[in-house]
């Protein structure tokens, strides 16, 4: 199958659409068969381009050229030029004086969207994960090559942390300041785990890095063992992943044959091996603490913190955790350096995403883009709109335990200080997307339940309190919930996330806090007038009519 090589969109707002984009698309699409491009080019309508003067626009990508305004006319040349021969269509292109808004925005990441911007994924579906030997002629093991042979452990740190690289596993803390702490404590042997446990439902990005490009992994916990003086590694997998267990595996297997693992790695001093551990199924086992002790051959409960893994990890030693994505920036970062990550997203917090997009929208799957994107450019561009025209209503980022927002906070960029001034959390970069017919009672529910199910049961306020809000929710759907129901809500929600011992009772409360501060109106007429408004739930209770 041919690649598509460009995505053309076409303004397709109230505005574009009276001054006739609808006969721009339909002659784009006219036109680029008639030059026998229809497997190369990708043309689409998006809602919503922002505020300008040069409606209906034309936007090229990869190359982010907009022209406008655009009339079905101007098409037969534009498809010619630009889209056929390769050059921009003179005298069609929009003056940037004219552009205002997210288009400018768009324009100033030039030649990165919708082409996406691949870090993490660069190697995944270009290399046959197979095979040590492609990875290497797609500069593999280069990054450790360089840091061992040109770099102290010390700069290698220091580039991670110039680079300004978060952990991508949802929490957020600086990569580097994480390596720094275990390399500054004088206590062996240390540990490098990758937690690739990835249990969070809908999301799905690190299995595909895994399957995908397992060499990156090895490569990136070489550096890391490098860097901190660590010579032995754990990757934890999910044990439904079983494929990326036998890549793991075989790469490993591959490794230690060329002498990429084992013993003085490219000539040097520095010794490093990498073990797999399979999960056995529980969500829990994705926190940190309760991984260790997972390794360790213990239940997967967690520890109290602190002290933290960075002083007392696996088997009480300094142990370096992070998760697959996190670690797959690392070769790009040591091998491009800190300034090239840097030139990705915004200043606080550089670098791509992966997101994996869920819900009712048109195309769902796995994007990387860089950060800072706002939600309604994933909905208008990656996900190609809503499904059956409807509107969106509300998205939950990093799944079960992310964040439940409304619509009117789709333009704030996503990247982990924003979201975090918007008391969003970014998570793991899962988005379900909501149309206008979800229940936001419902999903809490489904939520609640997921949550239920997973407590390992260890302190009450999650034990106890997971199980009470969902029996309050469950009255709610049915309507027989009671006013004050909703104020014990409120109160379960700020005791998970105040007393609940690890993560897990903490998310729990997530959905309950945002279900109550975006979506009041909502539950109290489930509450108050026994009425699902979107007909979602089926109540059987007393209805006030009655
Ligand atoms: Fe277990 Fe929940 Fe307590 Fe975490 S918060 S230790 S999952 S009972």
């Amino acid at each position: 199958m041919q690649a598509i090589r460009s995505l053309v969109l076409v303004s397709g707002d109230a505005e574009s659409k009276a001054r006739g984009s609808l006969k721009v698309y339909e002659e784009l699409q006219r036109e680029i068969i008639k030059f026998g491009l229809q497997n190369e080019i990708t043309v689409t309508m998006v809602e919503d381009v922002g505020r300008h003067d040069v409606l209906p626009l034309v936007i090229v990508y990869p190359e982010a050229v907009i022209y406008g305004p655009v009339t079905a006319a101007d098409v037969p040349f534009l498809v010619e030029e630009h889209l056929y021969k390769g050059r921009i269509a003179a005298g069609l292109q929009a003056s940037t004086k004219e552009l205002s808004g997210r288009i400018a925005w768009l324009s100033a990441r030039k030649g990165t969207l919708p082409a996406e911007q691949r870090i993490v994924l660069h190697r995944v579906g270009l290399i046959d994960p197979d095979s040590i030997e492609d990875y290497i002629a797609h500069d593999g093991y280069e990054a450790l090559g360089k840091a061992l042979n040109e770099m102290s452990p010390q700069e290698v740190i220091e580039e991670v942390i110039s680079s300004g690289l978060k952990g991508r596993g949802g929490a957020g803390f600086p990569t580097g300041l994480k390596w720094k702490f275990v390399a500054q404590v004088d206590n062996y042997p240390k540990y490098i785990v990758c937690n690739a446990d990835e249990s969070e439902p809908g999301t799905f990005k690190d299995r595909v890095i895994l399957e995908g490009d397992p060499h990156s992994m090895i490569e990136s916990m070489a550096i890391a063992g490098y860097a901190v003086g660590a010579d032995v590694g754990y990757i934890y997998i999910r044990g439904e992943y079983k494929l990326a267990q036998r890549r793991m595996a075989q790469a490993i297997e591959q490794a230690r044959e060329l002498g990429l693992l084992g013993e003085k790695i490219f000539g040097s001093n520095f010794n490093f091996d990498i073990h797999i551990h399979s999960g056995a199924g529980a969500y829990i086992c994705g926190e940190e603490t309760s991984l260790i002790e997972s390794i360790e051959g213990k239940r997967g409960e967690p520890r109290s913190r602190p002290p933290y893994p960075t002083t007392h990890g696996l088997w009480d030693k300094p142990t370096v955790i992070n998760n697959v994505e996190t670690l797959a920036n690392i070769p790009p970062i040591i091998h491009n350096g800190a300034t090239w990550f840097r030139a990705f997203g915004p200043k606080s917090s550089p670098g791509t995403k992966v997101y994996t997009i869920l819900g009712n929208v048109n195309v769902t799957g796995l994007i990387e883009v860089p950060m800072g994107i706002t939600l309604r450019e994933v909905v208008a561009i990656y996900a190609r709109g809503m499904k059956n025209g409807k509107s969106l209503k509300l998205a939950q980022t990093g799944g079960s335990g992310g964040s439940i927002f409304p619509a009117s906070l789709q333009d704030t960029p996503m990247d982990y200080d924003s979201y975090q001034r918007a008391g969003v959390s970014l998570g793991s970069g899962a988005l379900l997307i909501c149309n206008e017919d979800t229940c936001v009672v419902d999903l809490a529910k489904v939520l609640l339940n997921f949550f239920n199910q997973e407590s390992c049961g260890k302190c009450t306020p999650c034990r106890v309190g997971v199980q009470r809000a969902l029996q309050i929710l469950t009255n709610f759907s049915e309507g027989t919930g009671q006013p004050n129901d909703i104020d014990a809500l409120q109160k379960l929600s700020d005791n998970l996330i105040q007393l609940s011992n690890c993560g897990l009772g903490q998310t729990a409360a997530v959905p309950l806090r945002d279900m109550l501060n975006h979506f009041r109106a909502e539950v109290d007429a489930h509450v108050k007038l026994k009425v699902c408004p979107t007909g979602v739930c089926q109540m059987s209770g007393k209805h006030v009519w009655e």
